[in-house]
């Protein structure tokens, strides 16, 4: 996987002082496969790799960053840029309502998408009307309705007398009702065929002009990998569009769609829609596909957070302690456990971090209660015994039960971690463990 191959490569970066030749070009082999897996289209690759080599030569060496480090942050930089670099959002007309049409193959997740942007919408105070718009298959209307009542938002449909059978009709006559209604969005689900063909493209282009829409979205299944780039042009070419919408991306697609897309098009990615419940949906957001596309963690957040939580002085003592002959002991645990709190949910904090397995394992059996259970333990503690948890024999670990409000069981369990934490932390001085500077215990 991408994941392995990238981690892999920065491993192999570590300990360098700066980016050689040798490096770059390696590295940028093995990102060039990676994206390859990933169904990252091949015109979007090699411009891709030369962007990123060119960066990875005119870098200045960083002195926050190590090597590895620092070519994760320029990949993950120029992926979040390829992605569009900011989230886009849904320009309003001056006059309502705005029109939002979608168009996209059939099983995309158009109806789907309409159901859920609508109640996204509405949840924003706004008041959406869905159009059934899709007379092609026989349940569409329905299905949309039945989106429509879970979405809580009501649907315009063909009835006898408002143009059965047309969906520009249907179309053109929703936006007169929304007039009238104070709708001030309508959201115009379209047909789609399996493939693309002329009549649909014609259909969708007839809506189009009729309604003429504030906003035309490209409604694409991520899971279609390679082929969404021809989809993506086809649409662009017969319809056109402003932004996408992408689908299913709930599924194990690496999301190279979304890069070969937006580079290829040029249409900012809106939307992603992530299950098929209506709250699976959100908008596109480019830092977390990049993240996503790497798979490796998003180790250039964890800097970034890191040393916005951090006070620098502790970062540095914390530094300088690991790299000392000094022993790790009980202060220096709780001290650790609280600085790792401050980044964030810990469980998810050392997921970010490729290699991490063993001490995540270790933190992940920490929640916030633990904590508090933890601090109230050490301190309960005398300094000597901090120092030196051997001294707490069965006596020591009642008096500090008693003391701290905890049973034996959870002293012993303590110290028992603690060791486990000091043999890690051993190992790792000793250049067992991928390193980051300034990360306690990393
Ligand atoms: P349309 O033909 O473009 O209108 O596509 P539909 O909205 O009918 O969706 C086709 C199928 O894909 C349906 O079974 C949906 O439940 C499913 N679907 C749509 N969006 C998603 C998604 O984001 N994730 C998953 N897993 N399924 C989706
Ligand atoms: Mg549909």
């Amino acid at each position: 996987t991408l994941s392995d191959r990238l981690t892999s490569v920065f491993t192999s970066l570590r300990g360098k002082g700066r980016l050689s030749e040798e490096d770059i070009n390696a590295t940028a082999r093995e990102i060039r496969l990676a994206l390859l897996e990933a169904d990252v289209a091949l015109p979007v690759v090699r411009e891709f790799i030369a962007r990123i080599k060119e960066r990875a030569r005119g870098e200045e060496v960083s002195k926050a960053l190590n090597p590895a480090q620092q070519v994760i942050k320029i990949v993950n930089e120029e992926l979040v840029e390829i992605l569009g670099g900011e989230t886009r959002e849904i320009r309003f007309a001056k006059n309502p309502p705005t029109v939002i049409m979608l168009a996209g193959l059939q099983g995309a997740g158009k109806t789907t998408l309409a159901g859920k942007l609508a109640r996204w919408l509405a949840a924003e105070r706004n008041t959406p009307l869905l159009v059934a718009a899709d007379l092609q298959r026989p349940n569409a209307v329905t299905q949309l309705q039945v989106v429509g009542e879970r979405a809580k938002v009501p649907v315009f449909a063909p009835q006898p007398g408002n143009g059965v059978g047309d969906p520009v009709e249907v179309a053109r006559e929703a936006v007169e009702h929304a007039k009238r209604a104070n709708h001030n969005i309508v959201i115009v689900d379209t047909a789609g065929r399996l493939g693309v063909d002329a009549e649909m493209m014609q259909q969708a282009a007839d809506i189009r002009d009729a309604v003429r829409p504030d906003e035309i979205l490209f409604v694409v299944d991520a899971m279609i990998g390679q082929d969404a780039v021809n989809t993506a042009q086809a649409f662009l070419d017969g319809v056109g569009y402003d932004a996408v919408a992408l689908t299913k991306l709930d599924g194990d697609a690496r999301g190279g769609a979304a890069l070969s897309i937006r580079h290829i098009t040029g249409r900012p990615i809106m939307f992603a829609s992530t299950g098929e419940k209506l709250e699976d949906f959100d908008l596109f957001h480019p830092d977390r596909m990049a993240s996503r596309i790497l798979d490796m963690g998003d180790v250039l957040t964890l800097i970034e957070q890191a040393q916005r939580t951090f006070e620098e002085d502790e970062v540095n003592k914390m530094a300088s302690k690991m790299a000392s002959d000094e022993d790790f002991t009980l202060d220096d645990f709780l001290e650790q456990i609280s600085m790792v709190r401050k980044l964030g949910p810990i469980g998810n904090l050392l997921g970010m971090m490729p290699g991490m397995g063993q001490m995540r394992e270790q933190i992940n059996n920490v929640d916030d209660r633990d904590l508090d259970r933890i601090t109230a333990i050490i301190r309960s503690m005398t300094p000597a015994e901090r120092q030196n948890p051997k001294l707490i024999n069965g006596s020591r670990r009642l008096r500090i039960a008693n003391g701290s409000g905890t049973q034996v069981g959870d002293v012993s369990g303590l110290v028992t971690r603690f060791f486990e934490a000091q043999k890690m932390m051993r190992q790792m001085k000793n250049g067992g463990m991928p390193g980051m500077p300034g990360m306690p215990g990393m």
